[in-house]
């Protein structure tokens, strides 16, 4: 074995693989415009504005026994959830933020060269993670109005292991009918409803999981509940699935900073509440903001975010004239979203400096 470099023992897959494209943290932005990070207004990764629940932040402050090992098994996180959902403990998985509970759901139902059906332009994560576990991922694209092509989706499962649908669908912001997910339920597939932006929406599926026996749906508290950092989602699907889940799962992925902070914000849930009351009116004010800036296309959305078109424009550009201006939001320039920029729901004077700056910046550009 003369010769050999480690890199040469690296799976081949992994060899080209492309890096999933995450946002950065605002001070990297603050220190090179030179403004303190509570200047930097970060609209560029669904966060709660508002942050954690003030009964979140006294808990973790509170707690002193940061020393011991998280519950394996999660028991004072899973009653909490059981409470707020409906379900018995024995229905939910927590994990590190949805982005765990994916790729769970893919080392549970995929196997080895076995594949995903995916309904792009959605969330990234499905293919990414799919992608480092040389799995295959069978795309249907949306049709123009974001919607699925179910007729080309039900063709398309009888070569899939597992389909994800986001809903509402991250950059989208569309939500799957009932009739279309009974739809994709009928083909038998594991179904992973992802419902990471389900509490801005309404009700969502998760009630349905009971009487689907196919149906997993997950959710996070990265959104609602202001907990991003904290890295806390999990799934509501069969509890003989849960089980075996509980089983191949890394036992302390939910850190006890994470499940301390999570129990105190189901006792902090009105004023939790009210905040996606508050987020969901700022979106519809923002949205209507954006469509009288010329040159704007503003799509309907039902998640704490509104993707828009921009005529002509790179979205690249606008994205970095807003960043020089201390705005981050997210753009995509790819065949199937160009000239796209996704802008989250903000407080209030975050959304009014947003617009202005977009009112100003747009004309620039199209000169
Ligand atoms: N699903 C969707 C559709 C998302 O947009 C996101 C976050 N961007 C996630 C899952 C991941 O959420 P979490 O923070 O719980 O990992």
């Amino acid at each position: 074995m003369s010769g050999d470099r480690l890199l040469d023992q690296v799976q081949p897959h992994l060899l080209s693989a492309a890096p999933y494209a995450a946002v950065q943290p605002p001070e990297v932005l603050a220190a090179k415009l030179g403004l303190p990070v509570d200047r930097i207004d970060k609209l560029d990764a669904n966060e709660n504005p508002f942050g954690p629940s003030p009964k979140a932040l006294e808990a973790l402050a509170n707690y002193r026994s940061y020393h011991i090992y998280p519950d394996p098994v999660q028991r004072r996180l899973r009653e909490s959830l059981a409470n707020y959902l409906g379900y018995g403990p024995e229905w939910i998985l927590p994990g590190a933020g949805s982005d765990e509970i994916i790729e769970l759901a893919l080392r549970l139902f995929v196997p080895d060269a076995g594949a995903i059906l995916n309904f792009p332009p959605t969330f990234g994560m499905y293919s990414f993670l799919a992608s480092t576990f040389s799995q295959n991922v069978i795309e249907v694209t949306r049709r123009e109005d974001f919607s699925i092509d179910l007729d080309a989706a039900i063709s398309a499962a009888a070569g899939a292991n597992l389909i994800f649908v986001a809903s509402p669908n991250n950059p989208t912001g569309n939500s799957i009918s009932r009739d279309e997910l009974e739809a994709l339920l009928e083909t038998g597939l594991p179904v992973v409803v992802d419902e990471a932006y389900g509490e801005f929406d309404g009700e969502g599926y998760v009630g349905l999981v009971r009487e689907k026996p196919n149906l997993v749906v997950t959710r996070t508290l990265s959104k609602w509940a202001g907990l991003a950092g904290l890295r806390v989602g999990y799934l509501v699907c069969d509890p003989a699935v849960v089980e075996i889940a509980m089983r191949i799962k890394q036992p302390y992925s939910v850190n006890l900073a994470a499940e301390i902070a999570s129990v105190a914000s189901f006792d902090d849930l009105p004023l939790l509440q009210d905040r996606v009351a508050t987020i969901r009116a700022e979106r519809e004010r923002m949205a209507v903001a954006l469509e009288q800036v010329p040159g704007l296309i503003v799509f309907p959305s039902r998640a704490n975010f509104v993707l828009c078109q921009i005529e002509g424009i790179a979205a690249k550009l606008v994205q970095t004239e807003l960043m020089e201006r201390g705005i981050m939001v997210r753009y995509f320039d790819t065949p199937l979203l160009q000239n796209h920029l996704r802008l989250s729901a903000g407080r209030p004077e975050q959304t009014d400096r947003l617009v202005e700056a977009l009112t100003e910046i747009i004309p620039q550009l199209r000169g």
